[in-house]
């Protein structure tokens, strides 16, 4: 690469800057705080997992996991894969220390695969044991070669190995590296992964969890949508207790409740921030049973193919996939024939109507508005009854900045007790964007006070002053270099300091200190022991 290149953050991903991360810092500050009256802790998972939890627990059929993965080999093999990479590259042998180093290589190399089919590493396929076969063979006649040529110093012929050597390097070159890892593209299968990891169902149940960080999707980017994106998220995991057969109707309103909870909680955290035009929509996709959601299905997918030519190439593929997906369509043509479409609510089993009916019941005791939508089926296949969403204003087409739901049996499914499940995920890109758009961005970020000094009596009093001031909790810039005042104070205001310290030898050697407010240009004395209470006061 030229030393002139150029780099640029990868398309899809930005640099988060001042003063905007102030608002970042603002959001996710107020995050822990309305979270923690709740009850929550904090999770802080790991950024990549085994490819195979996510395909597990959002669904191998998703978009997520079918397209939007960053997927890598894991290099946990790096031995393996330091002698396959020198063995591979080896293509010539001309004397016989090469030959002694490739010969031992090759043998490690044999081995180490081996070991690996055995526990799982490398797949245990015709192509690894054809691999295996004809490195040992290399093996053989490199250690054949090895003893003959040692005996008779000076006369061999390395060129006759050439064809072995090339052969067990492509050999070599072809054995893959198992195990793959992914970037996490949301959290909720990692908060399930811990739970179970780390015994969570022994602790007084339900466990309640937060998370915040970066997620990764390989999307299309564009206003909102970006391929490293942030989200805020909550999960509520309660063990099945062996007991809750026995009163299911109790059961099902205790989980309605808990769901209604975290959406007031959800609520509440947007109204701190003065989030603008929020919209909650809510509905139950019911459970995956024949005389609830599978039956749904079914008519669904039977109503569906009765207008298939009408629809979309996406929609056709969907009737056999994931016929609810259909629903979610947002394209204009097919909105009249989905409008005529069994709904979800007139097949609910009576369990589910019952858990919904009080999910609502509990929304409105909270004082949580919403409104039905029941073409709010989203994207990932453990939810079960409740799912919601919420939109804000000024994102255009992007305007969903959370999306949750209910999704007992996941941890089952990832090798778990029965555990019940509900959460959330905020796009913290999107928040971010709404507040801006809203006017509500705006994070004060300039100094408090710029320390102007002048001379070096002053400097030795101007770092004390800064060291104070800071300990208190002011921001102070401290020039590291002496400027004249009438710069020093042009620099100020540019910085916008609300203070400008001005500290000379008169200010030393009188003990009284000038203070400028650089907003109104009124300039006063002031003792050293009375800023920190003045300039509280004056905040
Ligand atoms: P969308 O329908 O907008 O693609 P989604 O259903 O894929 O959203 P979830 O997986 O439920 O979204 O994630 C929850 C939230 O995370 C979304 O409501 C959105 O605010 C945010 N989000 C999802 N994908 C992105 C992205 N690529 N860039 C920024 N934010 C995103
Ligand atoms: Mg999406």
């Amino acid at each position: 690469m030229s030393s002139k290149a150029k780099f640029q953050a990868i398309r899809g991903t930005r640099d988060l800057l001042p003063p905007e991360t102030a608002l970042w810092n603002r959001v996710e500050q107020t995050a822990h705080e309305v979270f923690r009256t709740f009850g929550f802790g904090e999770i802080r998972p790991p950024i990549f997992e085994p490819t195979e939890l996510f395909a597990r627990a959002v669904g191998g059929e998703t978009d997520i996991v079918s397209k939007e993965m960053y997927t890598f080999a894991v290099t946990d093999l790096t031995r393996l894969i330091a002698w396959r990479d020198f063995v591979s590259s080896t293509r010539k042998i001309r004397d016989l220390d090469e030959l002694d180093a490739y010969e031992r290589s090759l043998s490690y190399l044999h081995r180490e695969v081996q070991a690996a089919v055995k526990n799982g590493q490398v797949p245990d396929d015709g192509e690894s044991q054809n691999s295996i076969v004809r490195m040992k063979r290399a093996m053989s006649i490199a250690g054949a070669a090895l003893v003959e040529w040692r005996k008779m110093d000076g006369t061999a012929k390395f060129e006759e190995l050439d064809e072995d050597v090339k052969d067990a390097g492509i050999a070599a070159a072809s054995i893959r590296v198992g195990e793959e890892i992914s970037l996490r593209p949301e959290a909720t299968a990692s908060v399930c992964r811990a739970y179970i990891e780390h015994n969570m169902q022994q602790l007084p149940q339900p466990v309640k969890l937060y998370y915040m960080g970066p997620m990764f999707r390989r999307e299309r980017p564009q206003k909102g949508r970006y391929r490293q994106f942030y989200q805020i998220g909550a999960e509520v995991l309660e063990a099945v207790r062996p007991d809750a057969g026995r009163d299911a109707a109790k059961e099902l309103a205790k989980d309605a409740t808990v769901d209604a909870e975290v959406i007031e909680m959800l609520m509440t955290f947007f109204g701190r921030l003065q989030l603008e035009g929020t919209e909650l929509s809510i509905n139950s996709i019911g459970h995956a049973a024949e005389n609830c959601r599978r039956g749904y299905v079914e008519k669904l997918r039977g109503e569906l193919n009765r207008v298939k030519d009408k629809l979309g190439a996406d929609s056709q593929r969907r009737i056999e996939t994931n016929p609810l997906r259909v629903l979610d369509s947002k394209l204009e043509h097919e909105q009249g024939i989905i409008a005529k479409l069994p709904k979800i609510a007139d097949h609910l089993c009576d369990d589910c109507q019952t858990h919904y009916a009080e999910l609502k019941r509990q929304l409105e005791l909270r004082g949580v508005k919403y409104v039905e939508n029941w073409r709010l089926v989203r994207g990932l296949d453990y939810y079960m009854r409740t799912t919601f969403e919420i939109t804000a204003k000024g994102l255009g087409s992007q305007n969903a900045v959370c999306g949750g739901g209910r999704y007992d049996g996941l941890v089952e499914l990832l090798g778990g007790p029965p555990t019940k499940g509900i959460g959330f995920a905020i796009g913290e890109d999107r928040l971010i964007l709404s507040l801006q758009e809203g006017g509500k961005g705006s994070v004060a970020e300039g100094r408090d006070v710029y320390v102007a000094w002048l001379g070096a009596n002053a400097y030795a009093t101007a770092i004390r002053a800064a060291k104070s001031l800071r300990s208190a909790g002011f921001s102070v810039e401290l020039p590291p270099t002496e400027q004249k005042f009438g710069k020093a104070l042009e620099r100020a205001s540019k910085l916008g300091a609300r203070f400008a310290l001005i500290l000379g030898d008169n200010e030393i050697s009188s003990g009284e200190w000038a203070l400028k407010a650089l907003g109104t240009g009124e300039q006063i004395k002031i003792a050293e022991a009375d800023l920190p209470a003045y300039l509280k006061e004056h905040q």
